[in-house]
């Protein structure tokens, strides 16, 4: 109980923290006007706490026994090479090892239905600014940072040292707030380097283009896959087409709910109005 408080306690500092720095930066330099207390305010507070919490727990035992039998595989020689490199070098590879785990799990989770269920949580967002980072289903999130932190655990990136692992994590988090920041901040050709608000929000929009730009930090990851996009003006619109439950309660059960392909499968529809109606659930529960 008193590690939960300590816990809760630590949360809101970091919290107070994050709003010191993003909330007068969006006052300032927003893309749109738009209120801090925004209609999903409290919902993104929720997973605030509920992913900070229990994201950690989630992942702790799968990741340090999936990181260890993966490292077993990997040939010595090479894992002795990594060692010996130095400590900014390791951090350097760590980034990017992470982020094109990262990128592949989040490009998974929206080419597999699934999967999709639990991220469309994430893009149900209308309004965006730095608390939209923390908008997602646990298991979306676990599953991600899982996809992100098992290469580097197992190429033993980390080599011991809490201080790098640490860094890793804190400018991963820091880099997903800033990329959700409501901020119009552009940042010229280094923006085929490094991920910005921009790079980040058409992957937000609410068309068939969110289809791209699935990396964290280095948009240079889209590029080699083919995936990455940079239209000249910034999107107009953000979010999903499907309907997502009002509060966090049912957001949060919604994914573990029959399809309405698979309701209207169950209720024995067919016929060519089903058949129109299933192929628009294709269309739209997927991230296509
Ligand atoms: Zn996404
Ligand atoms: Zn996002």
């Amino acid at each position: 109980m008193n590690a939960l408080i300590a816990e809760l306690y630590h949360l809101a500092i970091w919290l107070l923290l994050l709003c010191a720095i993003f909330i007068p930066l969006e006052r300032l330099a927003g893309v749109r006007r738009q209120k801090i207390f925004r209609r999903d305010c409290l919902i993104d507070l929720g997973y605030f706490v509920l992913n900070s919490v229990f994201v950690g727990l989630l992942l702790g035992v799968p990741l340090i026994l999936l990181g260890a039998a993966i490292h077993q595989l990997i040939p010595s020689t090479m894992l002795a090479a990594i060692a010996g490199l130095p400590a900014a070098a390791r951090l350097a590879l760590a980034l990017l090892v992470g982020e094109i785990g990262f990128y592949w799990g989040h490009r998974l989770s929206h080419r597999i239905p699934w999967l999709w269920r639990f991220h469309a949580i994430h893009h149900s967002a209308e309004a965006i600014d730095f608390l939209t980072n923390t908008r997602a289903h646990p298991v979306d999130m676990a599953f991600t940072r899982m996809c992100g932190f098992i290469p580097v655990l197992a190429l033993g990136l980390p080599g011991g040292s809490t201080a790098l692992t640490a860094l890793v994590l804190v400018l991963g988090t820091l880099w997903g707030f800033f990329v959700h920041a409501n901020l119009r901040w552009r940042f010229g050709v280094l923006e085929h380097v490094i991920a910005t608000p921009f790079f980040h929000r058409w992957h937000h929009t609410r068309d068939t283009r969110r289809e791209g730009n699935y990396a964290a930090m280095f948009p240079f990851i889209d590029s080699l896959f083919g995936t990455y996009r940079r239209p000249d003006q910034w999107p107009d619109r953000y979010g999903i087409d499907t309907p997502m439950p009002a509060s966090l309660a049912l957001q949060l059960l919604q994914p573990f709910m029959p399809s309405p392909r698979r309701a209207r499968r169950r209720a024995g529809v067919s016929g060519p109005v089903a058949q129109t109606a299933k192929r628009r659930s294709i269309d739209t529960t997927t991230g296509d």
